[in-house]
Order: C-alpha cells, then sequence, then structure tokens
C-alpha cells in the first residue's frame, strides 16, 4: 500500500441540468460520507457553481471537464481556469479522449492547459490513451510515452506532484470493454516507470483508470498496486451504480 491519494472520479460530460446535478450530490453526500477515496465530480460548466455548494464540506470534490489556455481574452465561448475556480471547481480533466478526437486537441495545447490549470490553482487531470489502431498497430507505448512527455514537459517537480494521470485506452471508453486487470496494471507500471526513469516524481502522483468501469469490476482495478483510482463516465451518471463503486468492497 502506499500513500498515494486514491481518487474515484466521475466525469459527467454533456449531461445534467443544475436541478439533476444539486439531487445528485445532496444524495451522494451520505452515501459516501465512509468513503476511503477521494470522490471527484466532473460536471457541466454550469452546475460548478451548485454542486460546489451543496459538496462544501464533505468529501466530495468539484471538478470541470476542460478548459481553455490562456488566462483570458477574446475567445469567445471558451472558458478560463480562473472562471472554473472562481466557480468552484478544485480540479479540471485535461485531454480526455474525446477532447483529443472531436476539438483535436494536441500534446502541445494539452501541455499549455496543464500549466494553466496550475496557475489557476486547479488540480489538473491528464487523461492519456491509445486507440485500437494505435494498439494493433503495437504502438501502444509509443503513444502513451509521448502523450506524457509532451503533455507534461517543462512542468517543474512541485507543480507534477499536484498532476493526477488517467490511462484510458481509447478502445475502452463508452465501450463496455475493458482492458483486463493484468493489461491495466502493466499499462500503469510502465507509465510510472517511465515517467521516474525521466525524473518526474511518478511514486507519488495517483495513476487511474478509465474505460467501462462499473460496480462489477471496480475491484478488479483498485486492487492492483500501480492503480490509485478510476476516472468513471457512464456509470457515474446513475447515483446507484456510482455509490456502488465509491463503496466498492476491497480484497481483504
Ligand atoms: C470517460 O469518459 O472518461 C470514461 C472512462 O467513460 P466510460 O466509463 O463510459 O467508459
Amino acid at each position: 500500500m502506499t500513500d498515494r491519494k486514491r481518487i474515484i472520479a466521475g466525469n459527467w460530460k454533456m449531461y445534467k441540468t443544475i436541478e439533476e446535478t444539486v439531487s445528485f450530490v445532496s444524495n451522494l453526500i451520505p452515501l459516501v460520507k465512509e468513503s476511503l477515496v477521494a470522490v471527484y465530480l466532473a460536471v457541466p460548466f454550469t452546475a460548478i457553481r451548485s454542486a460546489a455548494d451543496t459538496a462544501r464540506g464533505t468529501n466530495i470534490v468539484i471538478g470541470a471537464q476542460n478548459m481553455n489556455d490562456a488566462s483570458e481574452g477574446a475567445f469567445t465561448g471558451e472558458i478560463a481556469g480562473k472562471m472554473l475556480k472562481d466557480a468552484g471547481a478544485e480540479f479540471v480533466i485535461i485531454g480526455h479522449s474525446e477532447r483529443r478526437k472531436h476539438f483535436r486537441e494536441s500534446n502541445a495545447l494539452i501541455n499549455r492547459k496543464i500549466k494553466r490549470a496550475l496557475l489557476d490553482g486547479l488540480q489538473p487531470l491528464l487523461c492519456i490513451g491509445e486507440t485500437s489502431e494505435e494498439r494493433e498497430e503495437g504502438r501502444a507505448e509509443e503513444v502513451l510515452e509521448n502523450q506524457l512527455l509532451e503533455g507534461l514537459d517543462q512542468i517543474g517537480k512541485q507543480d507534477l506532484l499536484k498532476v493526477a494521470i488517467a490511462y484510458e485506452p481509447v478502445w475502452a471508453i463508452g465501450t463496455g470493454k475493458t482492458a483486463t486487470r493484468e493489461v491495466a496494471q502493466e499499462m500503469h507500471h510502465r507509465c510510472r516507470d517511465f515517467l521516474a526513469k525521466r525524473g518526474v516524481p511518478a511514486d507519488q502522483m495517483s495513476l487511474l483508470y478509465g474505460g467501462s468501469v462499473n460496480s462489477d469490476n471496480i475491484r478488479d482495478f483498485m486492487d492492483q498496486p500501480d492503480i490509485d483510482g478510476v476516472l468513471v463516465g457512464g456509470a457515474s451518471l446513475s447515483l446507484e451504480s456510482f455509490v456502488k463503486i465509491v463503496n466498492y468492497s476491497p480484497k481483504d
């Protein structure tokens, strides 16, 4: 067992209104108050303020799913890290595969967003992961290494300690196909080892698995030595399934 922070994070994507969010968070509070892990919820921008107000003083941490890399400016429709912080967000997902795919986010842009999030006092949760084609071509490791190297480029050690990383194989997101516990453990171990060899304090950083995690398979991942938590999409939208995931029973 390590002293790395254990995190179970929900990513709500483009789901839930303010009213639905407040109802979810209010009902969640008493059900996860004994949890041994930190409970993170990345909610839609519009619901951050109400979610943070509802969760204040509890073990539930509210965050966002994306931000711009500039501090402010003429970027119609975008949102700045300091606005997220002002609304009550404490962390922000950066580089989710849906953003890399639909919005063509590059590793360089993701790196700038991480730096900005740190400046704005938000904990970045960097997502990395290979596509099924990249895996079939035997390039999974190379892709992850580039995402890590470029995504974390020129970030000092103290700041790196604030970053959490989610390994989310793209082929496992929203597909019901998870990586096996052995593959997930192996990939996390390789990432940690790769970072450590480059002077990154990876042994102190939380590495999460993401991709079709649910209440039936959560334990498979949480029991692995290099997996410190999970990032959950679909199964975090239902209170019942998210509570079961957070309150999973660890191996004795
Ligand atoms: C995600 O969106 O980060 C994710 C892992 O989604 P799902 O759990 O639905 O696969």
